[in-house]
């Protein structure tokens, strides 16, 4: 596999954690972030996820950030979902160029491939 990792730095800007789709967590993801905010997980799904065909992601408050997003920072970095933790250097991204090319529009920290 072709890597792309030296295409890639963060500006920190955020713009991933506006839109984009949503941000998709796993049951593990929604354990750890459950817990780390110090509630339970029937709590976490309830009030702070909701459904995106068929699967769970964070809810986006009325900024149309995820509501974890709070003052330019992640509010639990520590426990980010996946998704969060390794963007961009997932595989659907890693393999196709065409498609790190799309996403690199809307993030500023990925270099374009020519
Ligand atoms: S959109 Fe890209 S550059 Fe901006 S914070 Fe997210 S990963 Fe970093
Ligand atoms: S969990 Fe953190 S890094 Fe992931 S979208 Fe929300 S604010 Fe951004």
């Amino acid at each position: 596999m072709q890597s792309y990792y030296k295409n890639f730095e963060c500006k920190k800007c955020g713009d991933c954690c506006k839109g984009y789709g949503g941000t998709y967590i796993n049951d593990y993801d929604a354990e750890q972030i459950a817990s780390y905010i110090g509630i339970n997980i029937k709590n976490f799904k309830e009030n702070y996820c909701q459904v995106s065909c068929g699967k769970l992601i964070i809810s986006q408050g009325e900024s149309g950030y995820c509501i974890f997003w709070n003052k330019n920072l992640c509010s639990i970095h520590p426990v980010k979902p996946r998704m969060c933790k390794e963007w961009p250097f997932i595989k659907s991204l890693n393999i196709d160029p065409d498609n790190w090319n799309i996403m690199a529009e809307m993030c500023p920290g990925m270099e374009s491939k020519k």
